[in-house]
């Protein structure tokens, strides 16, 4: 067994206003990369600005990151980076500005090289990389994985490069200013992340801590996620059980649905969370048809009295998506290619076997 997180994670009330020091420790020129709005109606660009200004910290902001970023927006932050002489990167926003951070603080680093080094497994090193997360979600801020956009494959795929953010600021107050919608989806990303971190090859005695306490924790969360009146302390859970889940798949990377989820995203645009979210059923199913304790485990921590119970909520929840017949088999046929995700899951799958995962919400 192994356990490695080597970020410093921070959480609490007004985190990043109480860490300039941590925040000083990384260099004097930072970029700061975002999305184009939520920061800043959230407040977290402005912590981050006022706390870097009284650091004596100079930075530059890319604001560009759009969702689900791409290998083009990387490489035009990086311009942005190497004209700041950015020492370190930080990151602000859910899973896409975080994720994209760790590739541009890669780029930064390595300015001679093009694009095609994202996905080239070399060993190549990053400037240090700040996360403020402001969705919970992805855990991004604790994990090594950075997630793109291809355009020439129509897909995303994680980069070859395992960066895991050097400090991470977690406060749950930026999630206050997210729409119903933003929480909900990424409320289901960190299920995912804990269900396919629990039920998957990898899973040890270590790894299960995170996984099984972040259940525990994402529980108390249910009821106010369907009526969509969420407290403070829902906050705070969400966001616990978010960075929770993003230190288990650190250990155990992800499984079927994240790898069937990609296309809907890709093709649909249908947001991370909800593209992950219509597979979670299927996958317990096949997993309870192979070992109803495990699954029966999962079930009870997130306090579901059955599968079924677990199917009706998840799809009243998020709603149906329909994925055409044409499609959903081609996509089946990708994930057969793809020996990294199937290879996490804990039992023998085959052709069958994943077809099936679908059709239980007709
Ligand atoms: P996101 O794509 O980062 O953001 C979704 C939307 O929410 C954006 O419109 C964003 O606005 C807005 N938003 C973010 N925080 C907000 C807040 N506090 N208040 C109001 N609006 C807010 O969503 P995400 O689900 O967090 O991240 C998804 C990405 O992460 C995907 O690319 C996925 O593949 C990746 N991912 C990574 C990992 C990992 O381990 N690294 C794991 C799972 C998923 P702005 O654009 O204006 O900021
Ligand atoms: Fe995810």
């Amino acid at each position: 067994m192994r356990y490695y997180i080597p970020t410093e994670v921070f959480f609490e009330k007004d985190c990043v206003r109480n860490h300039g020091a941590e925040l000083a420790r990384y260099g004097k020129k930072c970029l700061i990369v975002t999305g184009r709005n939520s920061s800043r109606r959230n407040g977290a660009l402005q912590d981050v600005a006022d706390t870097l200004k009284q650091a004596g910290i100079l930075y530059e902001i890319f604001d560009q990151i759009e969702e689900n970023p791409s290998i083009e927006t990387v490489m035009e932050a990086r311009k942005t980076g190497l004209l700041a002489q950015a020492e370190f990167v930080v990151g602000i926003g859910g899973g896409s500005p975080l994720d994209a951070a760790k590739a541009i603080a890669l780029m930064i680093a390595n300015p001679d090289a093009d694009e095609s080094v994202l996905y080239r497994k070399t060993e190549l090193s990053a400037l240090p990389v700040v996360a403020v997360p402001t969705t919970a979600g992805t855990g991004s801020e604790a994990t090594p994985y950075s997630i793109l956009t291809i355009h020439k494959e129509q897909t995303k795929r994680s980069i070859a490069h395992k960066i895991f953010p050097a400090l991470a600021l977690a406060d749950a107050k930026y999630l206050a200013f997210a729409p119903r919608n933003v929480i909900v989806n990424t409320a289901i990303d960190t299920l995912a992340h804990l269900i396919e971190s629990n039920l998957n090859t990898n899973a040890d005695a270590y790894n299960r801590i995170f996984s099984e306490q972040g259940m525990i924790r994402w529980a108390k969360t249910k009821d106010a996620l369907m009526s969509g009146e969420l407290t403070e302390t829902d906050y705070e859970n969400l966001m616990i059980a978010s960075t929770i889940g993003g230190m288990a798949i650190s250990h155990t990377s992800t499984s079927l649905p994240h790898g069937l989820s990609y296309m809907l995203t890709y093709h649909f645009g249908t947001p991370h969370g909800k593209a992950v979210g219509v597979f979670l059923p299927g996958y317990l199913r096949f997993c309870a048809g192979k070992d109803m304790a495990a699954a029966g485990n999962v079930l009870a921590l997130l306090g579901f009295s059955d599968l079924n119970a677990f199917e009706e909520w998840i799809f009243k929840l998020l709603g149906e998506v329909t994925i055409p017949a044409d499609m959903w088999e081609q996509n089946v046929e990708l994930i057969l290619r793809n020996p990294a995700k199937l290879a996490n899951v804990p039992y023998p799958v085959g052709r069958d076997e994943i077809s099936a995962m679908y059709r239980t919400q007709n």
